[in-house]
């Protein structure tokens, strides 16, 4: 298996963990990696929400 190497590794991809790396990723030029239990970025709402998808208007899903 090879190796990975980065500056941060980022455990969770939910609105705290994507928040941390887009500043990492616009402010600096250290290198991370997010790992995640969930298949794709969005924290519990790939849970609570898995109809809500990024950049889509609140009053399209109604919550
Ligand atoms: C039912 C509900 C409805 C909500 N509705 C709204 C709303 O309408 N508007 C609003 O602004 N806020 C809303 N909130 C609040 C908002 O969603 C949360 O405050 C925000 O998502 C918290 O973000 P977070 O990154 O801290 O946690 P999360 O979104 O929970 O993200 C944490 C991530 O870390 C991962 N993780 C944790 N531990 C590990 C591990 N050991 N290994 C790998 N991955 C791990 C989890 O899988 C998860 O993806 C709602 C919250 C709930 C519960």
């Amino acid at each position: 298996m090879a190796a990975i190497e980065a500056d941060y590794l980022v455990v969770g991809s939910g609105a705290a963990g994507m928040a941390f790396a887009d500043v990492l990723l616009h402010e600096t030029d250290h290198t991370m990696v997010t790992v995640d239990r969930h298949h794709a970025p969005g924290g519990h709402w790939n849970d609570a929400y898995p109809f809500v998808r990024l950049h889509q208007p609140s009053a399209t899903y109604g919550v």
